[in-house]
């Protein structure tokens, strides 16, 4: 019988247009058994999004009365809209007996907050190679008008500012390239010797017997 992959929390992170959806997508199809965390948004769904597939669209209203019942593990204001993890999500996740943990899509303030309550989470930045080449994404985004894709650039050296807290920095210059490094992360953190150390305490008492 195959061992189970010990359960990890991966958080991505980076300015939008490092290319980081793209690289989740990638991750899910290498990794099925990791979940994907669907957050709650304010913000209003893109033409290909689905809610409860992307997000879970809500309204002001709603995302403020799920923060006073405490149903977020983080939640932050990211572009003027508001963006949660509920701890429900995760909580489906850990009950799923073929499930080995979850990617978290979110900014460095969420990183950050389930990083002070989940110490063994990973948390990798995706670094684009260039500011111009990050502009030249940003502007390829025929869903966002001129003063989004300005904000955002903006936003996006707030966000860099912010690296040193991460574990990993991937640099998405060649989409591949990036893929085989994140691969390389979730690979080597499942030997980590902390999430593999029952495994072998296991195998010393059985060999004991
Ligand atoms: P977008 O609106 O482009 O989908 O996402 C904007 C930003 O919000 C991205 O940096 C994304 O990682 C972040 N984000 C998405 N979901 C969450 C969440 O649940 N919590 C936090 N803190 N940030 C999130």
């Amino acid at each position: 019988m195959l061992a189970a992959d010990p359960f990890l929390l991966l958080i991505l992170s980076s300015p939008s247009g490092a290319g980081k959806t793209t690289l989740t997508r990638k991750l899910q199809e290498r990794f099925p058994a990791l979940r994907f965390s669907v957050s709650h948004t304010t913000r209003k769904p893109r033409a290909n999004e689905i809610n409860g597939r992307d997000y879970h669209f809500v309204t002001r209203e709603e995302f403020e009365l799920l923060v006073e019942r405490d149903a977020f593990v983080e939640w932050a204001e990211v572009h003027g809209n508001c963006y949660g993890t509920s701890r429900a999500e995760i909580d489906r996740a850990r009950a799923e007996p073929d499930c080995s943990g979850m990617i978290f899509d979110i900014d460095y303030q969420g990183a950050r907050q389930i990083r002070a309550k989940q110490h063994d989470a990973v948390a990798v930045f995706i670094l684009p190679p260039s500011m111009l080449e990050l502009e030249r994404r940003l502007r390829g985004r025929a869903s966002e008008s001129e003063e989004v894709v300005q904000r955002r650039f903006k936003a996006a050296m707030i966000e860099i500012e912010h690296y040193g807290f991460f574990d990993y920095l991937v640099v998405n210059d060649d989409l591949d390239t990036a893929f085989r490094h994140l691969e390389g992360v979730v690979l080597a953190e499942r030997s980590r010797r902390f999430r593999r150390a029952d495994l072998a305490e296991r195998l010393l008492r059985a060999g004991k017997l």
